[in-house]
């Protein structure tokens, strides 16, 4: 049987471009691997054929083991501000870097696994992951990847056999994660913090060839590079606000260079719309709340920013204006990715911002499922969600005269943009409570459906409605 054709052609450019930012390590054995979930479609996507990938040589592969001679999996180094306090050296202390694949549409794209055992980044982790962020890391991708949002996403979960200790003793699994790459903000604080700035320009060489190639051509690359980050980290982080997606665990080390979401830990879609919504255990002051994405995204590319400034001009002072003024940017683009965004989830054929700020407030006073509201708005029923109706028909009013006169195609365009289902958080609890005790049934079930999310399908009632509980935040404490 021809084990997975790509896999043999893993290439290592970061490794050999950006020396000293990984070390070569090898995956811990895995006692009992067994494949829970292959995406099929992502790994045609990378050229690879999903049968080959099920047999055990496909099985090996996918938690790093049988690997073609000449492949060296890399640990990445990486530092990070956590919850706004800096840490010099985190890096993947549970994962690997496999390589990098071109994909049949040319792209480079990494292949990285997590939960794949100690590395010399682990500090006083054990290197390992559960079952049930695994499998909530591929779900909640996959939604993304349904809604259109750019996401890093998984191609499998395998069980390992083991038990990890966590609360209790749970069944241990790896994810093998794709992503554009895997650079992040926290690589760039590693880098400038040796204080070599070969190393940094070599990092952020790569990272223009990688992602923003015609960057190259700009008078200053690198804060042309600066721009190109801060503009697509307005964009993504516009979207998930757009959905009502909280990501929770915004550190730098989370952020992309890409732009693409990465790191689904205690993350997830608020039902009753709140700007103070937590679903992270650990997040005691509320500092990754749904209201303040916009803001930490912000903040991130500042520091993202500051690693940069010996590159963008060796006068600082020149070096700090110039880059100051691109991160001012960052202001404008969100606004006008979220006033369009809000455009086309009312039906409008412009922005209307005070419309939009009244409605909000709107929600947040009576509680509306935020989902439910916009997609129940084009079927004209938005109306029944609402405890005190009269300030919502106030509010129609004013939307009313702005609408185009073609009703129908009004509706059908926000049901485009409008998800019907979200992976909604008890259902994702119910799910992986279920998958970890060996029933992947109700995974299954709910993948198939946010992969979905625009097309209302009969039978699917359950997954359209909040939480029993009224929607108060469901705290997820299974983060890693
Ligand atoms: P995260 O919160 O998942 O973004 O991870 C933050 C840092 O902690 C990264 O450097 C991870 O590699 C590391 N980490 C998280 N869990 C573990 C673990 N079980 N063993 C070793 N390192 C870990
Ligand atoms: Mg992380």
């Amino acid at each position: 049987m021809t084990v997975a054709r790509t896999f043999l052609e893993l290439d290592d450019s970061y490794a050999r471009e950006v020396p000293g930012l990984s070390m070569p390590w090898t995956a811990a054995p895995v006692p009992e691997p067994t494949l829970l979930v292959l995406n099929e479609e992502l790994a045609a996507e990378l050229g690879v054929d999903p049968a080959a990938l099920r047999e055990p040589a496909g099985v090996a592969l996918l938690v790093g083991h049988g690997l073609p001679d000449g492949v060296r999996p890399v640990a990445q180094a990486y530092a990070g501000h956590q919850f706004g306090g800096y840490v010099p050296r985190l890096g993947d202390g549970r994962a690997l870097l496999l390589g990098e694949v071109i994909d049949v549409e040319g792209r480079r794209r990494d292949v990285h696994l997590k939960g794949s055992g100690r590395t010399p980044f682990a500090r006083g982790g054990d290197g390992k992951a559960a079952v049930g962020p695994m499998l909530r890391e591929y779900l909640i991708g996959e939604a993304m990847h349904g809604l259109g949002i750019p996401t890093t996403r998984a191609l499998s979960v395998v069980a390992t056999g083991e038990r990890v200790l966590r609360e209790t003793a749970l069944p241990g699994a790896v994810l093998c994660r794709i992503a554009a790459s895997h650079l992040r903000v926290g690589t760039f604080q590693y880098a400038a913090a040796t204080g070599d700035r070969d190393l940094l320009r070599a990092l952020a060489d790569h990272a223009v060839a990688r992602h923003y190639p015609d960057a190259a051509d700009a008078a200053n690359r690198y804060l042309e590079l600066y721009r190109r980050v801060v503009e697509a980290q307005a964009r993504l982080v516009a979207r998930w606000m757009l959905v009502g997606f909280v990501h929770g665990v915004m550190n730098t080390d989370n952020t992309t260079i890409s732009g693409e979401t990465i790191d689904y830990g205690p993350c997830a879609f608020m039902d009753a719309f709140d700007p103070a919504t937590v679903f992270s255990s650990i997040d005691h002051g509320g500092r990754y709340a749904y209201g303040n994405q916009p803001g930490i995204a912000q903040w991130n590319l500042a520091r993202l920013g500051e690693t940069l400034l010996p590159l963008i001009d060796e006068n600082t002072d020149g070096a700090v204006e110039a880059a100051t003024a691109v991160l001012g940017e960052f202001a404008d683009v969100y606004a006008r990715s979220w006033d369009e965004g809000m455009a086309a989830k009312l039906g409008l054929p412009a922005p209307a911002p005070e419309l939009v700020t009244d409605l909000l407030e709107l929600l947040r006073a009576q509680r509306v499922d935020f989902t439910n509201f916009f997609r129940s708005l084009s079927a004209g029923t938005a109306r029944t969600l609402f405890g005190e109706p009269e300030p919502f028909d106030a509010w129609a009013a004013r939307r009313d005269v702005l609408l185009p006169a073609d009703r129908a195609g009004v509706a059908a365009a926000m049901d485009r943009v409008n998800p019907a289902y979200i992976p909604r958080n008890h259902l994702v609890e119910e799910a992986l409570t279920a998958a970890t005790a060996g029933d992947l049934a109700p995974f299954e079930r709910l993948l198939d459906v946010v992969l979905s999310p625009f097309t209302e399908r009969p039978g699917l009632q359950e997954y359209a409605q909040p939480a029993p509980s009224g929607g108060a935040p469901h705290v997820t404490y299974c983060g890693t």
